[in-house]
This record gives structure tokens, C-alpha cells and sequence, in this order.
């Protein structure tokens, strides 16, 4: 499958846009067309079947084609359970969590996906320089992509987080890496980061030395797998159930959601999206007023979404259109605050005992007050985006208990972190690079 940039150009391979991440006119890349499923296509609904069918088109005619199941497996190391939660809350109600990997966020998913990709890729890249992974982080990306690639041959990724946005065992995740990972604070949000990441691909002397660096944060190799977990999910549940299963996902940069619209529209059985930020209301503000303007992002407890200008919003209308037709494609957006994110952990862990991130709460505050009674008899699935132990100081003081660490991340928090601290200027950067 070729892949075409929002912004015009010619169509590259799958294998040009995993390496490039951004397109040399700026855009972001797309896919030319998609796949075309019917429930029925997939005879087999076992995770790893319909992971590899869904990705099968994809991959045709690309060097990675014969590497699908290796790359699949590779990818899909931890189990993403659809966790039944009907009784709970009398209706059709589940969550699909997402925080089983290695850095017990979502992100594990694209980062490692994209590490089995590039490493398999590397080697044919007719560059001698080191392939560079630059990536900004608002808390679990940089993470995930250090423990992805950490001692992979022949690539070095750079972290720039935004000093003092991200929780503690967040920022032990980023720094704790060392060898071919460097960690960088940066003197700024996360937008901060993200715009010296995309100075980084476009400025000559950088880009020369460093030849193909990739910006993870708006690469394809990301969306490609997280449709993957929608695909699994809303294919085993109709084949169970016999109906669609919408999804409330927590949104920043809206990569996570982007999966889910380009499952559906690729013909997975996906009902509704609802779009859920924090109080950076872009994108909710968008579809209420058809008007779209990003701005500064400001902090809040659900910092991993702490995105104003949100880079997939490119992807997203160039493929689907505008506020109108998204909301004719069963797309909506609501934004949840940090009063009604702090309400919801207190609620649910006095009534399920179960604790949510953050993150996570949006969602599950957006579906129990954002929905009416006629739309929760729909059968919804909450995305759970991260474990709460890696924001346990926002939420045990919430539910006045402390969160069992979960043993992967718990062998994390026990390695040495160190990091430097940067301005948010190319120079600064460009002085902190291997
Ligand atoms: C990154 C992140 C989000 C937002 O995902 P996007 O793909 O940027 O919309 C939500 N929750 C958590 C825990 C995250 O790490």
C-alpha cells in the first residue's frame, strides 16, 4: 500500500513513511486508500488472526510483508482485554484496557510495533549514519519508545519531555535507559518539545548529520497497530453480541482515536467514537462550532493529553472531511475537567473498587455523563489508556488507598534515572544530541 502526505506530493511505500515519520513537506502521511472488510472476512477472530488480516493489506508489496506474524507477535506481547463491567453499572458497558505493556500505557502498542518495523528496515536503509528516533512526550510516549528500542543496534532515540508535566514514575520511565536513549527536560510544555521536533527535521545542519530521523509521535507505524486492538475488540464482541461496539477514548493528539476511525472506516463492526479531552477543549470546541483553532495547551491532571493543537486533527479532516461529515460518521467530542476527573476516580473506587488513571476517567465520566440513557443501552467500551499506579500520586490521595505496582513497571522504578535539561531552542538541542 502507498501512503500520500496530507499536504500534496508524491506517494511513498509503508517502508518510506515508517523511516521518514514526517512527510519533506511537512504533512503527515496517509494511507491512498483503505482496506474494505465485512465482519465476515475474518473466519478466524482470535487476536493474533485478526491482527495479522487486518494488516495484511497494509503490508502488500512492501519489504515487511513476509515479516507480518514475527512483527505481529513481537507487537502484541501482552494481552489488551475487553473487561466486562454490565453488572457494575447495568448496561452494556465495557473497558478496554490498554495498559498491560511494558510501560503500562497504550503507547506500548505503537512504540513496539514501530521498533519491529524500523529494526527489520534499518539494515536495507542505504544511510550510514545512525537512524535517530527524536520524539516529544507529554509522559508515556518517550517511555514506551525508550523501552521499545533501548540496546537495538544502530538506533539512538533522544526524549524531550516538558519539565515538571509529567508524573514522577512517568519521568523515572523516561530517564531510566541510558546506552543508545538520551533524555532531555525541556524548559516548556509538551507543545514546546513537539515544535522542536519538527524544527529538528527541517533544519539543514541537524538533518544532514543526522540523516533519517523519525518524529514517533505522528508516525503511521503508530496508527497501524492501535487500529488493530479496535479491530480485535469490536470483531469478537459482534461476533459474541451480534452488534456494534462503540468506544469513548481519551484524547491529546488523537493518534488513539485516528486508530479507531480508520478501523471503522475500514469496515470493522465500531459503532459511535466519542472523542473525550481534558480541559484543553480544541477539539470539542471544533465540532461545536465547526471552527478549528489550536492554541497553547494548558496543564492538568490528565497531563499525557495536555495537547492544544493536536497534530492528527491534519490526518483526520484530510481523510474524513470536516466537523459536519465527522459527526455523520458517528464522531463526537466532549471535554471532562480536572474537578470532574478527581469526582469520577472517587466515585468508582468506592462503588468498583477499581481505580483509573486520569486518563482514563474522562472516558468513563464522558459515557456515564455526556451519553443519555438511550445511547448507554448501546453497548460502549471505555479505553483505558494507563495503569494508575504511574499517576499514584494524583489518585491514592483520591481513593485513600495506595495502587498495587504492576511488576513490569515496578522493575523499571528500580533502575537509575538521569537526565539534562535543555531551553526549548534548536540550539539547546541540536548541543544535547549524541
Ligand atoms: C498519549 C496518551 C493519551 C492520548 O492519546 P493520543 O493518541 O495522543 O490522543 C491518553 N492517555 C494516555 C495515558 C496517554 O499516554
Amino acid at each position: 500500500m502507498k501512503l500520500r502526505s496530507t499536504r500534496g506530493g508524491p506517494a511513498v511505500s509503508l517502508e518510506t513513511a515508517l523511516v521518514k515519520g514526517l512527510a519533506p513537506d511537512g504533512g503527515l502521511y496517509v494511507p491512498e486508500s483503505l482496506p474494505s472488510f465485512t465482519p465476515d472476512d475474518f473466519g478466524d477472530v482470535a487476536a493474533r488472526a485478526v491482527a495479522i488480516q487486518y494488516l495484511t493489506p497494509f503490508f502488500a508489496g512492501t519489504r515487511l510483508a513476509d515479516a507480518i506474524a514475527a512483527i505481529v507477535d513481537e507487537t502484541f506481547s501482552f494481552p489488551l482485554p475487553l473487561v466486562d463491567l454490565s453488572a457494575q453499572v447495568s448496561a452494556p458497558l465495557h473497558v478496554l484496557e490498554l495498559f498491560h505493556g511494558p510501560t503500562a500505557a497504550f503507547k506500548d502498542v505503537g512504540a513496539r510495533f514501530l521498533a519491529a518495523c524500523l529494526s527489520r528496515l534499518d539494515a536495507e536503509v542505504d544511510d550510514p549514519r545512525p537512524l535517530t528516533i527524536l520524539v516529544a512526550t507529554s509522559g508515556d510516549t518517550g517511555g514506551a519508545v525508550a523501552a521499545a528500542f533501548h540496546g537495538r543496534p544502530g538506533i539512538d532515540v533522544v526524549v524531550l519531555f516538558p519539565e515538571g508535566r509529567v508524573s514522577p514514575r512517568q519521568q523515572h520511565q523516561l530517564c531510566c535507559w541510558g546506552d543508545n536513549v538520551t533524555s532531555l527536560s525541556v524548559a516548556g510544555g509538551f507543545d514546546d518539545c513537539q515544535a522542536l521536533v519538527k524544527a529538528a527535521f527541517t533544519d539543514p545542519t541537524l538533518s544532514t548529520q543526522y540523516g533519517c530521523s523519525s518524529a514517533f509521535c505522528i508516525n503511521i507505524g503508530r496508527l497501524l497497530p492501535q487500529s488493530v486492538y479496535y479491530a480485535v475488540a469490536s470483531i469478537q464482541y459482534c461476533r459474541k453480541h451480534g452488534e456494534r461496539l462503540s468506544f469513548a477514548i481519551p484524547t491529546g493528539n488523537l493518534g488513539n482515536a485516528l486508530a479507531a476511525v480508520l478501523a471503522r472506516a475500514a469496515g470493522l463492526p465500531i459503532g459511535d467514537i466519542l472523542l473525550v479531552t481534558n480541559a484543553n477543549r480544541t477539539v470539542p470546541d471544533y465540532f461545536a462550532t465547526g471552527h478549528y483553532e489550536g492554541r497553547a495547551s494548558i496543564a492538568t491532571l490528565a497531563s499525557a493529553m495536555d495537547v492544544g493543537d493536536p497534530s492528527n486533527m491534519e490526518r483526520l479532516r484530510d481523510l474524513f472531511g470536516e466537523a459536519q461529515a465527522l459527526r455523520e460518521l458517528g464522531l463526537d467530542a466532549v471535554s471532562v475537567d480536572d474537578t470532574e476527573i478527581r469526582e469520577q476516580i472517587r466515585r468508582d473506587a468506592a462503588r468498583f473498587d477499581f481505580a483509573w488513571c486520569p486518563h482514563s476517567a474522562t472516558a468513563m465520566y464522558a459515557w456515564e455523563r455526556h451519553l443519555d440513557d438511550a445511547a448507554r443501552s448501546a453497548p460502549w467500551a471505555v479505553v483505558a489508556t494507563a495503569h494508575p499506579a504511574k499517576f499514584e500520586t494524583i489518585v491514592e490521595p483520591l481513593i485513600g488507598d495506595s495502587v498495587p505496582v504492576p511488576p513490569a513497571l515496578a522493575d523499571l522504578l528500580d533502575r537509575p534515572a538521569t537526565f539534562s535539561r535543555i531551553t526549548p531552542s534548536l540550539d539547546a538541542l541540536a548541543e544535547a544530541l549524541p
